[in-house]
């Protein structure tokens, strides 16, 4: 190799660095751009689970609240703390929901922090951390789910008759319908109330379902107490500050301090009225909270109210004057 001729090689190379650079940066982009792939595809992977697992707690805490209701009814045993055991059931089957994303080599874990009272008596609320991982990619999602215990397709039973009455006879169960046979009358007589015979065979609604009728006042503003009497074929609960919430009903307490529900409990419908016929007559009011409260402070009596007559029998409650005027109905003379 003459000077000349390392002179021409030294510019040969000099003239086709720039063409070497350039292959390698084109390299290093697309292998950039693989990686960059890779990443948004393992951080689509990553979000989809979280969005799974969202999906997946709300269906899970639903058929939870049904189960442990259920549970409940056929045990004729409270639970002890419903929202600890409520919020346990949840996490153990999200414990292994959560298995199945091992072998994508995903690492998912739901952490549920508590089942509570929403701010809508018909609703609970669960609180949970989702954490999704794979590879370096890591998604954290901190979720306040509301779960509606009056979904149409997946009704949940009152448990409170069942609980109350346990000891008093048989409580079954009808169609719609919670049916108290003699349970409850001897109920109320063991708690020494007058009267208590007016609950023979009395019947109240087995589901818990929303009633639409409001404002309440409406419920005796028709004709005839024709929206009073649909809301009570129905079998309607109605918000309320005294009645029990669904954690305590699971827990066998007819009234609670938390924001909650209360529905009619209607003595069977009768062919006369004569013993009650009488305005001086009481019974205690109809509603659930007012029957299954036990301390004193709770139970009142109501007077006669004849919402429905059908040519041979009369449909009738007993109401006192505050719920009267919750649902619109005519106050006691
Ligand atoms: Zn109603
Ligand atoms: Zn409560």
């Amino acid at each position: 190799m003459n000077d000349k001729g390392y002179v021409m090689s030294l510019t040969s190379f000099l003239l086709i660095l720039p063409a070497f650079l350039l292959v390698i940066i084109l390299m290093n982009m697309s292998i950039s751009q693989t990686g960059n792939q890779e990443s948004i595809l393992i951080s689509d992977d990553v979000l989809s689970v979280a969005k799974d697992l969202e999906t997946q707690l709300a269906q899970t805490g639903m058929e939870v609240v049904k189960h442990k209701s259920d549970e409940v009814i056929e045990s004729g045993n409270p639970l002890s703390n419903s929202r600890k055991e409520i919020k346990d059931e949840i996490q153990n089957i999200m414990d292994i929901w959560c298995l199945r994303y091992d072998q994508d080599g995903i690492r998912a874990h739901c952490d549920v922090l508590y089942a509570d009272n929403s701010q809508d008596p018909f609703q609970i609320e669960i609180k949970s951390i989702i954490n999704v991982q794979k590879g370096k990619v890591k998604h954290m999602v901190t979720l306040s789910q509301n779960i509606s215990l009056i979904n149409e397709s997946f009704p949940i039973m009152d448990p409170l008759p069942f609980l109350k009455c346990k000891e008093y006879g048989s409580v079954t169960i009808g169609k719609n319908k919670t049916l108290y046979g003699s349970s409850l009358s001897e109920y109320l007589e063991s708690r020494g109330f007058n009267n208590s015979q007016a609950y023979e065979n009395a019947t109240s609604p087995l589901f818990i379902k929303k009633c639409p009728y409001s404002p309440y006042e409406i419920h005796g503003s028709a004709h005839d107490f024709v929206n009073f009497k649909n809301c009570i074929v129905n079998g309607f609960y109605h918000e309320s500050n005294d009645g029990a919430c669904f954690f305590c009903r699971l827990e066998g307490h007819g009234a609670c301090p938390h924001y909650g529900m209360e529905t009619f409990i209607l003595p069977a419908p009768s062919v006369n009225l004569t013993s009650f016929n009488n305005s001086s007559e009481v019974v205690t009011s109809s509603l659930d909270h007012v029957i299954f409260d036990e301390t004193s402070f709770g139970t009142y009596s109501g007077h006669l109210l004849v919402y429905f007559q059908d040519g041979t029998h009369y449909f009738y409650l007993f109401l006192d004057d505050s719920h009267r005027k919750k649902y619109g109905l005519p106050l006691i003379e």
